[in-house]
């Protein structure tokens, strides 16, 4: 019935002030609270009467309607109040509840929507032709409601935009937002405008459309001016809609409700043909911002939404969850489109309309909510060898700056490492190029592209040395160290070139590069080897905007390699106690996966910018290495 931050809902109660006089509170959702997840402290409560007077007024601008609204609330910690507030305030009933069920939407946005909704409801609902939400609105509402309002009433409809319904008591209103959306669904499925039946179709899931996605994203980054997530979404439903013969005229009218613009934009973009979108995107806005009440910057030209015949739906956003958002707002659209389609045709709200909700201030400050963006945001990382010791460190401290994270590992577990919009853990051998490919097209479809990679997976077999050292056991090592983080660096290329902030690579070496130990043959040149093809790489790739730097950390104890047993056996081996034997080094310091981690994602980010082909210890100093 809502989406994301879209409707609102109030109840009306009498609470003691500090002087012990009774005062009216109105609890009202606060601004950028999410319907689906609020909770106690997500409401505000604002002073009854002086809501009720402010509706008086003839005019009230934006800013003094926000301020008047903070200033009279009974707890200062409380969020900003819904711009609906003054709204809730003059309906006269103690419970309130708004949203924009689709099927009402769907309605309202069809031929001759308000006949249809006056018919369904007859004088049950109020309807209110459209206008902005905010302080007029709830004027309009306040005129229509003393004249249309009837012992029948139990709600109002808002032409493009929702419903609105009251009660005495919580259960009475909501019992009445469900039936009465019931009734627009059973209008629906009478109308033969519920159901439909999509004919079959098959999505690709090559490689090469994998290319051409990320080619999408980098374009899509471009207009917008910061790197983007593009979520592909090739279901039935979204394939068969994007490869309608009538998707330039149905999907090119506007958003179902006119808040979806501030995720959505007004119009989803068509085919790949980014340059075009922007042009589209500025004429809109210099045609209607010198008819907007005072003077607005544009914001970023980049698209939301994509339809293509070939990638089905794209979801655009600043993070996979702000992507996420979109998509699910788009699946509903779509159904909303075809809905009002079957009814004779779906029509949105004119541009005028949709330009003054996404230029609208108030709207514009659900999106800061979030305050400054974590470093990596809309970008991927992808690290093998991630589901334990310093790989799993290594997914922890790229999600902590905002990364969406690809994580590969031989071990299923690595698949629930972690939840959330931004991780994806694949199962891979990595000595398999097919398993590899499929891992990346699976990537790509869920993030749109790859920016940073980490070359951490690698096995270091027992000791042994070089007379006794089969050559299986060899070119096990080699396989696994040398020949497939080859087989990924080519594989990565392509991706890592269209990087918006540049590609960056980083190899998890070893102490073992500088300075090899005897007994570890295999391992010592498998690592010098990987070393030398990360520089030859820093070399050819350095056009293309891809840095690649190695770290050489020594003794990292907290991995599945080192149990206590193991631990303390080697320990004693050097005549140690285990604290001495975790602190051998020249900074007496013991050296974490997390430390590791920490150094990884900082390579990968604006502090080394300037930095490729380097290789640095962190090992708390090492006298071989020194
Ligand atoms: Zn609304």
């Amino acid at each position: 019935m809502v989406l994301h931050g879209g409707g609102n809902t109030s109840l009306k109660s009498i609470e003691k002030n500090i002087f012990g006089e009774e005062e009216e509170i109105l609890y009202v959702k606060g601004s950028g609270w999410d319907l689906e997840s609020i909770s106690v402290s997500g409401f505000a409560p604002v002073k009854l009467e002086h809501l009720k007077k402010l509706a008086k007024l003839p005019a009230l601008a934006d800013p003094e309607m926000v301020n008047q609204l903070v200033t009279h609330q009974t707890r200062f910690s409380a969020p900003v109040p819904s711009v609906e507030a003054i709204l809730h305030a003059i309906l006269p009933y103690p419970y309130v509840d708004h949203t924009h069920a689709d099927a009402i939407v769907s309605i309202t946005n069809a031929v001759n929507g308000e006949v249809r909704i006056r018919e369904i409801y007859g004088d049950t609902m109020v309807v209110i032709p459209y206008v902005m939400p905010g302080f007029d609105l709830a004027r309009l509402c306040a005129e229509r409601f003393a004249v249309e309002a009837g012992p029948n009433t139990i709600g109002m409809v808002l032409l493009n935009h929702g419903i609105f319904t009251f009660g005495q008591n919580a259960k009475e209103s909501y019992g009445r937002m469900i039936e009465q959306v019931q009734r627009a669904e059973d209008y629906l499925k009478r109308n033969n405008a519920w159901d439909f039946t999509v004919a079959p179709v098959t999505a690709s899931h090559s490689i090469g459309l994998a290319h051409e996605q990320a080619k999408l994203r980098a374009d899509v980054a471009k207009a917008a001016g910061f790197p983007v997530i593009i979520a592909r979404h090739a279901d039935e439903k979204s394939l068969s809609f994007a490869r309608r013969t009538d998707v330039s005229v149905i999907a090119q009218q506007g958003p179902a409700t006119p808040d979806h613009v501030i995720r959505t934009k007004r119009l989803p973009m068509l085919g790949r043909d980014v340059s075009g979108y922007v042009e589209s995107y500025r004429a809109y806005f210099q045609s209607l911002e010198p008819q907007a009440k005072e003077r607005k910057t544009m914001l970023d030209a980049a698209p939301r939404v994509v339809l293509d015949s070939e990638l089905g739906l794209c979801a655009v956003g600043k993070s996979a969850q702000d992507a996420g958002i979109v998509a699910d707002i788009y699946e509903h659209t779509m159904d909303i489109i075809l809905r009002a389609t079957a009814l004779g045709g779906y029509r949105a709200l004119p541009a005028k309309d949709i330009f003054d909700v996404e230029y609208w201030d108030l709207e514009q400050a659900k999106l800061r909510k979030g305050g400054n963006p974590p470093v990596f945001t809309g970008e991927v990382a992808l690290v093998t060898g991630a589901a334990s010791g310093i790989g799993r460190a290594c997914v922890e401290s790229l999600l902590a700056r905002g990364a969406a994270v690809v994580a590969l590992d031989l071990d299923a577990k690595v698949t629930t490492l972690k939840s959330g919009a931004n991780f994806l853990g694949l199962q891979c051998d990595l000595t398999s190029e097919e398993q590899f490919r499929q891992a990346l097209v699976r990537a790509v479809e869920k993030f749109g592209g790859l920016d940073m990679l980490v070359l951490n997976a690698g096995i270091f077999p027992g000791g042994c040395r070089i007379d006794s050292l089969k050559t299986e056991e060899w070119q096990k090592v080699m396989r696994i160290n040398l020949d497939a983080n080859f087989m990924l660096m080519r594989e990565c290329h392509p991706f890592l070139k269209l990087a918006p902030r540049g590609g960056r690579v980083v190899v998890i070496g070893s102490k073992n590069v500088p300075a090899p130990g005897p007994g570890a043959a295999a391992y010592s040149a498998s690592k010098a080897a990987l070393n030398q093809l990360a520089r030859v790489a820093a070399l050819e790739w350095g056009g293309d905007n891809i840095r690649i730097n190695s770290l050489h950390p020594n003794a990292v104890f907290d991995t599945g390699l080192w149990t206590p047993e193991v631990l303390a056996a080697r320990a004693k081996h050097y005549g140690m106690s285990v604290a001495e034997y975790k602190t051998n080094n020249v900074l007496k310091t013991e050296v974490s996966s997390r430390d590791v981690a920490e150094l990884t994602a900082e390579m990968c980010g604006p502090l080394f910018a300037k930095t490729t082909g380097a290789w640095l210890p962190v090992d708390g100093g090492n006298d071989r290495v020194i």
